[in-house]
């Protein structure tokens, strides 16, 4: 059995929390792959080092003195190697990084030295391998993460390998120039290692016990979830769900490893288990809820429009001349609807609009802002009767108005739109039909 273990900024930001890190590791001996973030925050005022790290090159971009911003940085780790009693200097390192800032080397080449440095710290601590992202995880030309190339060069590296560390968020072009996932990438770096060494379970270590079915922001103290479908939790995490990147779960997918959310703090519990198929039956019948705001709805009006072969096709054209994604599309018998971010859609809205009126010549368009889209999803629904309806009277007691009403076709999942200030009655509502109230 061979185990990934990642463990994110907050797991690592003092040395205090590296020696909880040591003592899950040291646990089981089948954790034998590591990939750690850079240290994160060890208080609500605190500041990543990654943000760090971004901040002083901006300085250095701009031709500024940035010795002070570096060296706070250096401190976060010195306290680090101190604080661990490890025999380790990180001058040479630090020399190299003030020359390549000095040249302008890039702030994905910045922000990466997070989790370099932080690795080579982790190394030397667990006394593994340390193996540089930039050496086997790769992206192509267009910046795109090239899976395939890493996964033979990664399996070739690290298959005769006792234990390593390999750290997240960065690789590199070809040429060798770093480049970063998005914010949050180690996550995406963990599923990868795991796939390269077919491991047995990519376990994320973070701040918390897993998911939980509803925001805590807005439902009070929620349940936790136990098992999860790969799907389930795309649609989760795309509607706003955090605690995972939400492309972390491709690579281990292929493989079809489940992923252990567990906690660093509270390492007894059992955490979610993010799985690609599973016979449990769970607990509720939704497995979970989440959402966002700010969408925009472009309604279109146009009789006999059921009739018109391509009608859909030239109004989608309008938005994709303009550069803009939708999110849903339901339609009526002589109305389809748009639903547009509207951040993204509020400066070109005219443009749109007259796009749509010269190619599909519709009798009439109607714009309504400040909606919130919310996902209720669950394996279990596809075999439940009545979700929908007790959704919608749950709403209706909580007088809720709904906008659109979407059940994806795999039965996964039901996509509610509501105006964004009943965005969180809306939610409290569900949440109690099926996890407090139970029939
Ligand atoms: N350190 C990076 C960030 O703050 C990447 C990560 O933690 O996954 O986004």
């Amino acid at each position: 059995m061979k185990k990934v273990v990642k463990f994110g900024g907050s797991s690592l930001a003092s040395a205090e929390q590296f020696k909880k890190v040591g003592e899950i590791i040291r646990a089981d001996k089948e954790r034998k792959f590591v990939v750690p973030s850079a240290p994160g925050k060890r208080g609500p005022d605190d500041t990543k080092v990654t943000d760090m790290l971004y901040a002083c090159y901006a300085l250095a971009e701009d031709g500024k003195d940035f010795k002070a911003e570096l060296k706070a940085i250096r401190e976060r780790y010195q306290e680090i190697i101190d604080g661990l009693q490890l025999q380790l200097s990180l001058d040479d390192e630090f020399k190299v990084i003030e020359k390549n800032f000095k040249a302008k080397a890039g702030s994905d080449y910045a922000a990466s030295r997070g989790e370099y440095l932080n690795g080579i710290v982790m190394a030397a601590y667990l006394g593994y391998t340390f193996v540089d992202a930039a050496e086997v995880v790769l992206f192509d030309e267009a910046g795109e993460f090239d899976a395939e190339t890493t996964n033979r060069r990664l399996r070739e590296r690290l298959q005769d390998m006792e234990s390593a560390v390999v750290p997240g968020f960065y690789g590199a072009y070809a040429d060798g120039r770093v480049k970063t996932f998005s914010r949050g990438g180690s996550d995406i770096t963990g599923s990868i290692v795991a796939r390269a060494i077919k491991a047995n379970v990519y376990e994320n270590w973070t701040d918390v016990s897993g998911f939980l079915i509803a925001d805590p922001r807005i439902i009070y103290k929620p349940e936790g979830i136990e098992t999860i479908t790969y799907k389930e939790l795309r649609e989760l995490s795309y509607m706003g769900a955090t605690v995972l990147h939400e492309d972390a779960i491709f690579p281990v997918r292929r493989e079809g490893i489940p992923i252990n959310i567990r906690n660093t703090n509270a390492p007894e519990d059992n955490g979610t288990w993010i799985v690609e198929s599973t016979c449990q039956k769970p607990k509720y019948v939704i497995t979970g809820i989440a959402g966002k705001k700010g969408f925009c709805s472009v309604n279109i009006d146009k009789d006999m429009m059921n009739a018109e072969i391509g009608f859909g096709r030239k109004v989608l054209q309008a938005f994709e001349e303009n550069g803009i994604s939708f999110e849903h599309v339901p339609s009526g018998i002589d109305t389809m609807t748009v639903f547009v971010h509207q951040d993204e859609f509020m400066h070109k809205e005219q443009q749109v609009v007259s796009a749509i009126h010269r190619l599909a010549e519709p009798d009439h368009i109607e714009i309504e802002g400040d909606l919130a889209l919310i996902a209720v999803v669950g394996r279990g629904m596809k075999s439940t009767r009545g979700t929908a309806g007790r959704i919608f009277s749950a709403l209706a007691h909580a007088n809720v108005n709904v906008k659109m009403i979407d059940q994806g076709s795999s039965e996964l999942n039901i996509i509610i739109g509501v105006a964004n200030s009943d965005f969180e009655s809306a939610i409290k509502a569900i949440y109690d039909i099926f996890v407090r109230i139970q029939l």
